[in-house]
Order: structure tokens, then C-alpha cells, then sequence
């Protein structure tokens, strides 16, 4: 039995508007009391405050998010529910995957109704990401799961946010099941990439900016060269190499950067006819006295918490004033915020801050958001943070 079938969350009066709306998360401000036992991380019923059923989902007093959401049915939870959500989300995946390639996000937490939970798979590996305490003490029944869903032949959990705290866990790093190798090879548009699972950041390979990278492979042939920023392993440099410009990709992370060169050779690409500059991006602008006609910039996220916001909305708008001002006239730039605090709004309203003081004209030819792997719910506006703006980036202002 996963459910704790004693204990009942019993909202304040008039605080079901947002799960009425499927919102899956129940703020502790709008819980008036919980009767009956029961565990933190347990799976309970919530009810109005006239006791009307409104939903199921993992308890947790020691998050700002009291409940999250399960399910808004009056429906068992058990083993076959967790599997039953996994088949689903791993049906509209490949129902909508790409043409050559093995590497996609099965389990996008709650856009897939699975909250706290994100499942990546890397041909053949699965690599879990826990971020909630109810899926977290729920980790035997996932690895169940994941095993006869998605038949893997390893496991890794990588359970490592530092949104773990917050729900009063600390992180976990190790093979669930099956073996995993250190590194691993997947296909992307029929390019290949080294993805390191136990050591590359998040879960080892940036799945998000999939189509964005076979964008900019498809516009490389029409430039000169492709200055890459925050360039990871590699990702959009190998594209704009296969298409045959050559490329810089800037990171801070030397070990990134190594892998970078093997993504090259792993492509039949020779590393030597590209460069790869270990650096921090903000002092590689400030230096570089070239002029570039192509142009990714794909930063960290630098607002992780909404009081952050003004402070990480001055990072964004400095990196691509300093990008711009570095942008040959006719020059195609595509600005990338993988935060969630920087809405479409606030992040035009930075490239026109930053055109401003640039004093160029920029025009918009394109906004791209998450692919279908990284979906939205849409009665879940949280789970959006990936967005990019296409850019041409004209002569000066007169
Ligand atoms: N575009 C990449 C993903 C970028 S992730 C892809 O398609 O795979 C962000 C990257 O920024 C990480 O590799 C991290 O090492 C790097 N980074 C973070 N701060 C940096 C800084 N100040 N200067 C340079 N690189 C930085």
C-alpha cells in the first residue's frame, strides 16, 4: 500500500480555487489543518474545506509546498499508477522524437503529473533526477518502474538540485540498477555526442536545446564562423561544424571543453581546425577584439529564486549588451535564458535594454521554446524556463 489512507489535508475555506484549476501545488499558506497521522512524504487525500475530495498527492509540512499533487482523481495509487504515468509520458515522446536520436527526457516532473521527478534517457541508460521527499522515499517503485517501461540497461539516480534542501533532502549520486558507464555515446539529429554520465553537469547532456542546436546547424553554411557561449561539451559547435563553418566554443568548465574536442573527433570533425577557449565568458567579451556573424549565447540560469530577480536581470542584460556590441552588422545571434523568473516580457524587455545601450538595430526573427520532451502543463506555468530569441543584429543607430 502507498497511500496513507488515515490522514486528510483539509484546505481553508475558499483556498480550492488553484486546485480546482489542476494547479499541483498546495502552498502550506492555503492548509487549514491535517487530521490523522502521518509521515512526511506520505501520499494523503486533500479535501475542501466542506470535505469534498479535490486531490492526492506526497505530503511534505517541511516545504513551502505542502502537497504536491498526484493525481485530482479519486484513483488508487499503487505501483501500476507510477507505471501507467511513465508509459504514457514515454508514448508522447516517441510519437513526437526526432528522426536519429536515442537521448530524450521521458519525465518532465509535474507536466507529466509525476512531481519531483525527471527521467533522462541516454540510449539505453536512464538517469534519474529526484527532487521531492514523497518520490524520493518512493525511489524503489520508480526503479521498478523505469526498469519495465523503459527496459535500460543501467540505472543512474543523480539526485543533486540543490532544490533537494528545500524539501529536506541531501543529495544522492549513485547506480540504482543495471551498469552505467562513466561515459556514454547517444545519437541527436543523427549527430553523436559523449554524454558523461557521472561527472557532466545536470544529468549529463543539455536535452533542452535539441532543436535549437539543429537550428543553427541548418543557418552555419550561410556564416563565416560560430562563436559558441557557454558552449557545454560542445553541443551547438559540432552542428555548425558538420554544416562546415569553424567554431569557438567559450567555457569556464575545462573539463567541458574536453569533451567538447571529443564530440569533435567523435564526428569525423578534426578539434585542431576549431578553438576551444577555457574562460569566463563575461572577460572573453571584454577582451576579444574580433567581430562575429554568428552567434549562440546560452547562459547558466542566473535567477534561481524570485529575489534574484533584479539582480540576474542586470547579468542578462551585461552579457548580451557585450554580445551584441561584438556582432558584425547583419550578424545572427540566438540569446538563450534557461530561467524561469525571466518571462518573455522581462527577457525582450533586456534585449532591448541591452540593444539600447548598444546602440544597434535588433531585429527579431525568431522565439523558440522547450521541445516536446520538456513540456509545459499548461496548469503549470512554473515548469516553463526555456526561451530564446533569434536575432539580427543590424549596423549601428544612426
Ligand atoms: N549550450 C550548452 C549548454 C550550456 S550550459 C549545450 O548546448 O550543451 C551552461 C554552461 O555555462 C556550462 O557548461 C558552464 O560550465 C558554463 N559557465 C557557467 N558560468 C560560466 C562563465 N562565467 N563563463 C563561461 N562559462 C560558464
Amino acid at each position: 500500500m502507498l497511500e496513507n489512507t488515515s490522514a486528510t489535508v483539509v484546505l481553508k475555506k475558499g483556498r480550492a480555487k488553484s486546485i480546482k484549476n489542476y494547479h499541483p501545488w498546495v502552498y502550506s499558506g492555503a492548509i487549514d489543518r491535517v487530521e490523522g497521522d502521518y509521515q512526511p512524504g506520505d501520499i494523503v487525500r486533500v479535501v475542501s474545506y466542506d470535505g469534498n475530495f479535490q486531490a492526492k498527492g506526497f505530503i511534505n509540512p517541511k516545504s513551502q509546498l505542502f502537497v504536491r499533487v498526484l493525481t485530482f482523481t479519486d484513483e488508487p495509487i499503487d505501483a501500476t499508477f507510477f507505471e501507467q504515468r511513465l508509459h504514457a509520458a514515454l508514448k508522447q515522446r516517441q510519437r513526437l522524437l526526432p528522426a536519429r536520436t536515442n537521448a530524450f527526457r521521458v519525465v518532465n516532473s509535474d507536466a507529466d503529473r509525476l512531481s519531483g521527478l525527471i527521467v533522462d534517457y541516454y540510449n539505453g541508460i536512464v538517469v534519474l533526477q529526484i527532487n521531492s521527499l514523497g518520490m524520493d522515499r518512493l525511489r524503489d517503485v520508480v526503479v521498478a518502474a523505469v526498469r519495465r517501461i523503459l527496459e535500460p540497461s543501467g540505472i543512474l539516480e543523480r539526485s543533486e538540485s540543490p532544490s533537494r534542501k528545500d524539501e529536506g533532502l541531501t543529495s544522492r549520486k549513485e547506480v540504482v540498477w543495471g551498469t552505467v558507464p562513466d561515459r556514454h555515446v547517444i545519437e541527436e539529429n543523427g549527430v553523436q555526442f559523449w554524454v558523461d554520465l557521472q561527472e557532466g553537469q545536470k544529468t549529463g547532456f543539455f536535452l533542452d536545446q535539441r532543436e535549437n542546436r539543429q537550428r543553427i546547424g541548418q543557418l552555419a553554411s550561410r556564416h563565416k564562423r560560430l562563436l559558441n557561449l557557454f558552449s557545454y561539451s560542445g553541443g551547438f559547435s559540432v552542428y555548425a561544424a558538420l554544416a562546415g563553418i569553424p567554431t569557438i566554443s567559450v567555457d569556464i568548465s575545462e573539463p567541458a571543453l574536453a569533451l567538447a574536442r571529443e564530440n569533435f573527433k567523435l564526428n569525423g570533425l578534426d578539434p585542431n581546425r576549431h578553438q576551444f577557449v577555457v574562460a569566463n565568458v563575461f572577460d572573453f567579451l571584454r577582451q576579444t577584439e574580433e567581430r562575429y556573424d554568428f552567434a549562440v549565447l546560452d547562459p547558466p540560469a542566473f535567477i534561481k529564486k524570485k529575489r534574484h530577480v533584479a539582480q540576474g536581470t542586470r547579468g542578462y542584460k551585461d552579457i548580451n549588451l557585450s554580445t551584441l556590441k561584438k556582432m558584425e552588422p547583419g550578424g545572427v545571434l540566438l540569446s538563450c535564458s534557461c530561467s524561469h523568473y525571466l518571462d518573455w516580457s522581462l527577457f525582450q524587455k533586456v534585449l532591448f535594454a541591452a540593444a539600447q545601450d548598444a546602440g544597434r538595430q535588433v531585429q527579431i526573427i525568431g522565439r523558440f521554446g522547450q521541445p516536446h520532451d520538456h513540456p509545459v502543463s499548461i496548469f503549470h506555468p512554473e515548469g516553463e524556463y526555456l526561451k530564446a530569441f533569434l536575432l539580427q543584429v543590424l549596423e549601428p543607430m544612426e
